[in-house]
């Protein structure tokens, strides 16, 4: 059984706050201190250029990945680190886009993440090979896989609702229509068991800032499928992909396996955070998370509805439909998440009414659920939050 209360040691979290905003931006852990601090001073600082080579900078995408690829059922060498999530989204997609020629469909839902559907819409202009973005309800994805299908591009759990798609059945009908997968895991990896390989993905790709807590604009990862790893074409052809990037050779030939989804020089000290943050995952059992987390997401429901009569459950109940957090609807949804945030209570708003609450094993438990309901109890039955200033909307709600 994972220890709970050593990983909830594992992280700094200010006193008065009860943390229900992880599936936006993981809390700082401890360990990210000191190793921020001694990749600038015992690295940067004092190997200069040599430490590409003495400190591993180089190799670090890989090596990473490969512990972010034991979190979502993926194999040593199959994941890479590096870029944004959008830049991966778009580098997956056309990836398999390009292993499907002749088909023109790309599938999506209307529950995915809109930078998501951008960018395949930015992709499909600058290929200008007449591809199509298809985007249907979440409950009408199944029935909509066809023959002409060339690829189908989900989020595995719902940004908004926390809804989770069933990977491995979807994969398979897609499989069997002829398609590929390409599966965001932003709102999955760290949240709840991952089966790439189970599941038969051909394409992943997920953010680490969320549930992995790397810290604000962490990289993201991309998986191939071993089948696929020497035949997809990365399109974003960088240097750093290349089969030899200190050969500084003229012609571009993909590097081996998965390193060709590497595109330019690796962000070094955001890579050294995510590093440490993912020690806070040895010794974790992710079937411990997933049990603790459905039960964590229960109880908030179970409270809220017995004493918030205002709010309007927008998540699945049955905890194995939804990913690892719970969203309410409000008409005022925005100002009672600032009311709420004004007394420790830290969860999101998302447009037009979603209040979005994260709860995550690793340093949430029962007494801060219970403590959290509390509150939000008073700001509604009190109407905390209809004051001039929680009206107000800041850049990032
Ligand atoms: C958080 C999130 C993103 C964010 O993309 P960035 O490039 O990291 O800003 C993209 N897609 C999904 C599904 C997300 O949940």
């Amino acid at each position: 059984m994972t220890d709970f209360n050593r990983t909830r040691a594992q992280f700094r979290l200010p006193d008065g706050v009860i943390y229900l905003d992880g599936n936006s931006l993981g809390p700082l852990p401890v360990a990210a201190e000191q190793r921020v601090a001694r990749t600038l001073t015992e690295e940067w600082g004092t190997q200069l250029i040599r430490g590409w080579n003495s400190a591993g900078w180089m190799t670090q995408p890989r090596a990473i990945g490969d512990r972010v690829a034991r979190l979502i059922g993926a194999p040593p060498g199959s994941v890479v680190m590096g870029d944004t999530l959008s830049i991966k989204v778009y580098q997956a997609l056309a990836a398999a886009l390009a292993l499907r020629p002749g088909r023109k469909v790309i599938l999506s839902d209307s529950g995915n993440f809109p930078t998501d559907l951008y960018m395949a819409e930015g992709l499909i202009a600058t290929l200008g090979q007449g591809h199509v973005l298809r985007v249907v309800e979440p409950e009408a994805v199944e029935a909509a896989i066809g023959d002409d299908l060339a690829v189908l591009m989900l989020t595995e759990v719902d940004y908004r609702t926390g809804r989770l798609h069933d990977m491995a059945a979807l994969t398979a009908r897609a499989h069997a229509a002829g398609a590929l997968t390409v599966w965001d895991l932003a709102h999955s990896a760290g949240a709840l068991p991952v089966d790439l390989l189970g599941a038969g993905a051909d394409f992943a790709v997920g953010c680490t800032y969320k549930y992995l807590n790397g810290g604000p604009g962490a990289p993201a990862f991309i998986y191939v499928a071993p089948d696929h790893a020497d035949t997809a074409r990365p399109a974003l052809s960088g240097w750093m992909g290349h089969e030899a990037p200190f050969a500084f050779d003229r012609s571009y030939r993909p590097g081996e396996g998965i390193e060709r989804m590497r595109v330019g020089t690796p962000p070094v000290i955001a890579l050294a955070a995510l590093d440490a943050a993912l020690d806070v995952w040895d010794g974790v059992d992710m079937a411990d998370i997933r049990r603790t987390s459905i039960a964590l997401c229960d109880l908030f429901i179970g409270l809220v509805e017995a004493t918030c009569p205002e709010l309007e459950l927008a998540s699945p109940r049955d905890g194995t439909r939804r990913g690892s957090q719970v969203s309410f609807r409000h008409p005022q949804g925005y100002a009672v998440m600032q009311a709420l945030i004004d007394r420790g209570v830290i969860g999101d708003f998302r447009a037009p009414d979603v209040l979005r609450f994260g709860f995550t094993p690793l340093y949430i438990g029962a007494d801060e659920v219970r403590a959290a309901v509390a509150v939000l109890q008073q700001v509604l039955d009190a109407r905390l939050w209809d004051r001039p200033d929680y009206h107000r909307k800041a850049i990032v709600t």
